[in-house]
């Protein structure tokens, strides 16, 4: 058999069994991936590509750590399980790992996907409330083009109607307000940089009926959309007026991706709550974590049947995806990665910056540590996001030269033309320089 035999053949078995996410079928477009180190994943030909997306923003620490594999192992030949509702040692040390890496006192609940992590923090949020006799906080604010999740009440806290509507009714009890997106809206000081507009539906909607207000510290899925460094704070003390719980969601942001161990370190603020997933992990097993602040924790220590969190999940903070999550976090810190994330993230957005940013179809380059947007429009006069079928041959000029790159935005309903990159924080400095001169191409080409 040859290489495009055991390819061919995986394709067509693919199609028969396999049900993928968020494409219709199209082999030309999938890969069917055999292994993977570093920054580099090989499909089932034995061709090779540069992974500038880290799966789906996910692989921090990179591919193929062994020490990762090791920590799993070891941990399941001690112990195979163990549910939350007792306890065991790598899900204790992994929460005094999260409360040292945060600086503060949080109590930590585990889940398994970020979707989880966020429908926890909802409960938590609204029973918090019950639990101090405030019965009417039921509402959750969102931000228009932010992803939350797929489930019922994270997709109702997801700002991107394409993604909602022939799923509906999903939960009940979500309001959307515009994003900080200060390179299509007018924000400014004026209107707190879009940060007036929560304060103004929390008391149109009346304070004593919100719960909280669920956000990125910068919008990635909906397309890299970094705030104006005043914003996060300004939203923390409009919650604090209100009586409302800031929850962030560092599900990408978390983990280095921002240059700071967590996305909200870069704005000085202190959440309420905090959902992490994927590069706690760095998506070699799955795991995700609802990080409660210890005043909103100890709301629920009363001694009545109603008084505790009734919420439970089976493989939650399962012992091997703990045990991994530490060395994982233990590999970042030996590594340096948060920092390294921080000056990579520099270069490439200086050099970016000086690339492209006279590039006839390129609107607004942004982001911060590695976490990468580059937004394309037809014209930078009226910012008219470029045609789908243009910003898909950039991706595909990539992905023939070996680079993964990625898409998102939801700019104008439907429309995703911002670019995204969001490396292995370990990536070297030489994949860097082939990704910057693909995708320099890959726009010239245009
Ligand atoms: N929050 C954010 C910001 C996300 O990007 C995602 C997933 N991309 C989720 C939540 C949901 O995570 P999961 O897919 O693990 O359920």
């Amino acid at each position: 058999m040859t290489k495009t035999d055991i390819s061919g053949e995986m394709l067509t078995k693919d199609e028969k069994f396999v049900w993928h996410s968020m494409k219709p079928y199209n082999p030309n477009a999938t890969m069917v991936a055999k292994s993977a180190e570093g920054s580099w994943i090989t499909d089932m030909e034995g061709n090779k590509y540069l992974d500038a997306m880290s799966g789906l923003w996910c692989v921090n620490v990179g591919y193929g750590r062994k020490e990762l594999a090791e920590a799993a192992y070891q941990q399941l030949m001690e112990l195979s399980y163990m549910p939350l509702t007792q306890s065991h040692e790598a899900a204790i040390k992994l929460g005094e790992k999260i409360n040292q890496l945060l600086g503060e006192d949080y109590v930590i609940f585990f889940s398994n996907s970020g979707s989880e992590a966020n429908e926890a923090a909802f409960k938590i949020a609204r029973q918090y409330h019950q639990q101090k006799g405030e019965f009417h906080r039921s509402k959750i604010i969102s931000r228009y083009r932010a992803y939350h999740g797929s489930s019922s009440a994270s997709l109702a806290a997801t700002g991107q109607a394409q993604r909602k509507y022939k799923y509906e009714p999903l939960a009940q009890g979500f309001l959307h307000v515009a994003p900080p997106d200060t390179y299509r809206n007018d924000h400014s000081e004026a209107d707190r940089w879009g940060a007036k507009n929560i304060d103004e539906v929390m008391t149109w909607e009346l304070s004593e009926t919100i719960a909280g207000v669920i956000m990125e510290p910068i919008i990635t899925g909906g397309g890299v959309i970094v705030p104006p460094d005043q914003y996060m704070s300004e939203v923390k003390s409009i919650c604090e007026k209100h009586g409302a719980l800031l929850i962030v969601d560092e599900v990408i942001c978390g983990f280095g991706r921002t240059g700071e161990p967590f996305g909200f370190m870069n704005y000085g603020v202190k959440p309420d709550i905090i959902t992490m997933a994927k590069g706690l992990t760095s998506a070699y097993l799955p795991l995700s974590l609802t990080a409660v602040k210890r005043e909103v924790y100890e709301a629920f220590k009363g001694t009545e049947e109603y008084d505790f969190f009734r919420h439970i999940n089976t493989f939650g903070g399962h012992p091997a995806s703990c045990a991994l999550a530490l060395k994982n976090i233990e590999i970042m810190e030996r590594e340096n990665l948060f920092a390294r994330s921080k000056e990579l993230g520099k270069r490439v957005m200086t050099e970016l910056k000086d690339r492209l940013q006279s590039h006839k179809f390129v609107g607004n380059i942004r982001g911060k540590g590695l976490l990468i947007g580059i937004e394309l429009v037809s014209s930078k006069d009226t910012k008219e996001p470029l045609d789908t079928s243009l910003v898909n041959r950039v991706i595909s000029y990539c992905k023939q030269k070996n680079v993964i790159i990625g898409k998102n935005g939801m700019t104008v309903a439907g429309y995703n033309n911002v670019i995204t990159l969001a490396p292995p924080l370990s990536i070297e400095e030489e994949d860097i320089t082939l990704l910057l001169d693909t995708l320099v191409d890959g726009l010239n080409e245009l």
